[in-house]
């Protein structure tokens, strides 16, 4: 997968040279390219930001640069990417999301900051067809100061979902909320060495090396802390 990230601030996404989606990196299953949005400026103060039409707090983020920045983007494009634009006022990102984006071959996200970008930036690509998909995402019902770290979160999330980025495929498909017996279902605890600590025992049935006694008890925990956390998703 090739993705690009579009900011006003590159060293926000540091943490991607780290850990798995590092070694995906290294491994050759991700390529990153981030890309300062300031470089698309041609005024020599670099703005990136405008006073918003109809007044109002706060600057709005210029479409003429984003659709530089963008632009420049896509002649490097070898297929359609996948367009990813966090906004608190996107659908709300869940596993499911992140499994479809995990298929794409490339994600442009474009990172606002201060009240977001200009509307016409979507409403442009959603039309102009270089896209294969524009898709305005949230990732949770709060108010970021800027889409990097919801760029960063969806990254990882949609990462270790990619074919060799985790070494045990097993441990995606047993993880809270995957396909199949865990598509509405939080993990139920987990234990290793040693068997006592503080007072407190490891569950008697992980130690018992009945497979089937203890897929049965991860099974009846996982519904008692979904049943506490999240009732929602067994309604
Ligand atoms: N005025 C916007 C609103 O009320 O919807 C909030 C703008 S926010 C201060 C600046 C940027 O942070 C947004 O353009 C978006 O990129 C990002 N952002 C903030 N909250 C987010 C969230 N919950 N999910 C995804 N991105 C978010």
């Amino acid at each position: 997968m090739r993705v690009d990230l579009i900011t006003i601030f590159p060293e926000y996404f540091s943490p991607l040279k780290l850990s798995l989606f590092g070694k995906a990196q290294e491994a050759g299953l991700v390529e990153v390219k981030i890309h300062d949005l300031r470089s698309f400026t041609i005024d020599k103060h670099k703005t990136v930001d405008d006073a918003p039409y109809g007044g109002g707090p706060g600057m709005v983020m210029s479409a003429v640069v984003w659709g530089e920045a963008i632009d420049a983007v896509l002649k490097q494009a070898k297929t359609k990417p996948v367009l990813v634009v966090p906004t608190p006022s996107g659908n709300v990102f869940n596993q499911e999301m992140a499994i479809k984006l995990a298929s794409f071959d490339h994600l442009v996200f474009i990172n606002g900051r201060y009240e977001g970008i200009d509307s016409r930036v979507v409403e442009h690509y959603q039309q102009s067809g270089e896209f294969s998909d524009v898709i305005e995402v949230s990732i949770g019902d709060y108010v970021l100061a800027g889409g990097e770290v919801a760029a960063l979160v969806i990254l990882e999330a949609t990462s270790r979902l990619i074919n060799g980025v985790i070494g045990n495929e097993d441990s995606v498909t047993d993880d809270s909320f995957a396909p199949g017996e865990m598509q509405n279902l939080l993990e139920g605890p987990i234990y290793t060495r040693p068997p006592s600590w503080q007072g407190l025992d490891v569950p008697e049935v992980l130690l018992s090396g009945d497979h089937a006694k203890i897929a049965q008890w991860r099974k009846d925990e996982a519904l008692k802390r979904t049943r506490k956390f999240r009732p929602e998703l067994q309604a």
